[in-house]
């Protein structure tokens, strides 16, 4: 059935500067890493970005090797793009990135300018786009030099396929360097993507947060919910369909009793605050808006409800969060 957007998918979504560039950010963005490869029927995609886009969500993430089989989520996007966003490209924040393996052979992961760019040209192809809206460079590449990665991310904006560009998982000392680089080429970082929940909190202890604070750098911060850790799915045994069940990226061993009795406790925090658990660990991510937006993953667009409904309680009084603190732990 032909889709026509909710007209009302502006008024309850917060946006958010991501750092001190012109570009908002919604407070929940969504991506496509499971659930948009060829073993998921189309019409579950399209209901989950359809679902995502009326609720507010203007930003979708993708990367070269989302699938599977790698490639598969940015041609299930475009056609998603075709046949339900069509016209809708301008009310659109999409963004992609290179980094880990894609094709065989030496010019097919990393960081080289060789692959990055060719990268971006296949992204842009299976998307069906004139250009992406972010190019990330998905990881730090030991071997190759850092000016060389930062020079293909200002080419790709300087010929028109990137409009920003963007670091994700490089750690505080990387990113600096990054960004130096960037600025000394003139195209500006203006933001970074690193993993951070209730469950993971490497960014504090790197620094990385009060980098990107003092370099006025946005932050887009994925798997807020550990994978689905941070909800209730998981609280009584594992379900079938869900991501521990599939040999995936969440492995079961995660589940151990000392993280279920930590998730209880935190399900409690949140039901005194009157939200789900998954919608209290997006709001913490958010407290203090100093992470500009929290990347989820969904499998069904019920799930993007629910994460949605954070933005209603984004506040935590100094108690719950030293409550927090206390199962909050890696
Ligand atoms: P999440 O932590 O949000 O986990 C998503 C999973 O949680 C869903 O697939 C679903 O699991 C479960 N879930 C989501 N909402 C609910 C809900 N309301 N109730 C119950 N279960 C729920 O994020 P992801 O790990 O999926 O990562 C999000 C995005 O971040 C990726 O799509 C990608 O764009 C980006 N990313 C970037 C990386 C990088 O290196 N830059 C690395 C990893 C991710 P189930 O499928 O079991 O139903």
């Amino acid at each position: 059935m032909q889709y026509t957007p909710n007209p009302d998918r502006y008024q309850n979504m917060v946006y958010n500067r991501c750092g001190k560039s012109g570009l908002m950010l919604p407070a929940v963005s969504l991506g496509l890493w499971h659930n948009f490869g060829d073993d998921k029927p189309h019409r579950v995609k399209q209901d989950i970005c359809r679902t995502a886009f009326d609720l507010g969500i203007t930003h979708f993430d993708l990367a070269n090797n989302y699938g599977p089989p790698p490639g598969s989520a940015e041609s299930a996007f475009g056609r998603v793009l075709k046949e339900d966003f069509y016209g809708l490209r301008d009310e659109l924040l999409i963004s992609t990135k290179a980094g880990y393996e894609m094709w065989p052979g030496p010019y097919g992961e990393w960081g080289s300018k060789k692959y990055l760019i060719a990268s971006c040209e296949q992204s842009l192809r299976r998307m069906g786009l004139e250009y992406v809206d972010i190019f990330y460079s998905h990881r730090f590449d030991p071997n190759t030099p850092l000016e060389e990665t930062m020079q293909a991310l200002d080419q790709l904006v300087r010929s028109g396929k990137a409009l920003y560009v963007g670091l994700s998982s490089y750690n505080s000392k990387r990113t600096r360097e990054a960004v130096a680089i960037l600025k000394s080429l003139g195209t500006p970082c203006i933001i970074h993507q690193p993993s951070y929940s209730l469950l993971n909190r490497w960014v504090e202890e790197d620094g990385l947060i009060d980098t990107l604070d003092d370099l006025g750098i946005g932050s887009i911060v994925f798997s807020p919910l550990a994978q689905g850790m941070l909800t209730t799915k998981y609280l009584k045994d594992i379900p079938e369909n869900s991501r521990a069940t599939q040999h995936k990226s969440l492995n079961p061993n995660f589940l151990s009793t000392q993280n279920l009795d930590r998730i209880k406790a935190l399900n409690e925090i949140a039901e005194s605050r009157g939200q789900t658990l998954a919608q209290m660990a997006i709001a913490w991510v958010l407290k203090k808006e100093r992470i500009t937006s929290a990347l989820i993953g969904a499998s069904r667009p019920e799930q993007v409800v629910d994460c949605v409904g954070a933005v209603k309680n984004l506040v935590f009084t100094a108690d719950e969060l030293a409550d927090i603190d206390q199962y909050a732990q890696d």
